[in-house]
């Protein structure tokens, strides 16, 4: 995460309700969140190259403006002592805000095209790209230091998830209408950020990562299909969740209280991009399970739901998969082999065009902009 409004000192001034500015740019919208120190009443306005968040009463701001190196918000200022104005930039299109309490927080997200009138810049499409052409991200998990799990004879998560992911793309690459980005095609370590980064960059129709499952328990088997819940299926999706996260590092500072259980603060903030695709997410989820499911031959160990860092954020339909133990010797020594690595990849393609067919089915969310007034 980029935060890139920084902090300057602002006066001391007791009587007022305060808000904390934080912009994140790392990723297709530009997300700016508005932590306030009470709950407030507000309205949100869009004018003349600006958005304008007027408060009932007096805010101390900080930091009170900040210059921002963003196409979409160029910059932002407290204008007197209740106007909070958002300077929209050349890429900026349109805008959506939500609510989160305790402590009560304004998202807005503005939408854009960031590369729009940037020398060189791609020339990216103003609405959603052709719809008939199917667009896949698959995610090999881990890379580079970090080696995911590793099996009783040494067989490395990092390695088998990335030549499952190529095999996977060499497969659906010979689909017409589809084309597949990977989130690392070497040995290469990739922030979890900035894999779904990745995806929505490219306004994928699917995000898949593909990682290797590991249990204390030698016997354990077979797949697990995960789509993205804050709250985990049982106790063993939330340590496998907490696992991969800290495998990559994640670590916040920052946390909420939920029904009384502490939760990563960025974690109900990005849960809510995946809100509307939790549906096609489960769709999807299943369509592999199935697959993998006749390709093991052992009991469905199931869909299951949790918190996973590299989930959060995908603007599009979005699972992790994690396609056998490596810490089971059986499955290890197969997932050494060519033959069953091809298997996996095959099962996972079937469910893909399988799903790819549903989603024409499944109704889809449209973006809207400028439907952001509001007052709690
Ligand atoms: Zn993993």
């Amino acid at each position: 995460m980029i935060l890139l409004a920084a902090a300057l000192p602002a006066p001391v001034l007791a009587q007022r309700a305060t808000v904390k500015i934080k912009v994140d740019a790392s990723r297709a919208s530009t997300r700016v969140v508005l932590t306030h120190s009470s709950t407030v009443s507000y309205q949100v306005r869009e004018t003349d190259g600006r958005l304008e968040v007027v408060y009932a009463t007096p805010m101390r701001a900080e930091p009170a403006q900040s210059l921002l190196d963003d196409d979409i918000l160029a910059r932002f200022e407290m204008r007197g002592e209740t106007v909070l104005a958002l300077f929209t930039g050349a890429a900026y299109r349109s805008y959506e805000t939500f609510e989160l309490r305790n402590p009560f927080r304004l998202v807005i997200d503005l939408e854009g095209s960031r590369d729009a009138g940037g020398a060189g810049a791609v020339d990216l499409p103003q609405t959603r790209r052709d719809p008939s052409r199917k667009i896949i991200v698959i995610d090999p998990g881990h890379g580079g230091v970090e080696k995911g799990a590793s099996g009783p004879t040494g067989l490395e998560e990092k390695e088998v998830a990335l030549d499952l992911a190529k095999r996977l793309s060499q497969i659906l690459h010979n689909k017409p209408g589809l084309a597949v980005v990977l989130t690392r095609e070497d040995d290469r370590l990739v922030g979890l950020d900035e894999r779904t980064a990745i995806a929505n960059y490219n306004q994928a129709d699917l995000f898949l990562s593909i990682h290797i499952n590991s249990s204390s328990r030698p016997g354990a088997s077979g797949a697990e299909t995960y789509f993205l819940s804050s709250d985990a299926t049982d106790d063993a999706a939330r340590t496998l969740a907490a696992l991969e996260n800290r495998a990559a590092g994640v670590t916040d500072g920052s946390f909420v209280t939920v029904q009384g259980e502490r939760r990563d603060l960025e974690v109900v903030l990005w849960d809510l991009a995946q809100n509307q695709y939790l549906a096609e997410s489960s769709v999807l989820a299943e369509n592999v399970q199935i697959q993998l499911n006749q390709l093991t031959g052992t009991r469905d160990r199931g869909v299951r739901q949790a918190p996973f860092r590299v989930l959060m954020g995908a603007t599009m339909p979005a699972i992790l998969v994690e396609v056998g133990f490596i810490s089971n010797h059986d499955e290890e020594a197969r997932l050494r082999t060519p033959a069953y690595r091809n298997s996996i990849a095959q099962a996972m393609a079937t469910a893909v065009n399988a799903f790819l067919v549903d989603l024409e089915r499944l109704s889809r969310p449209a973006l809207s902009g400028g439907s952001g007034a509001s007052r709690p």
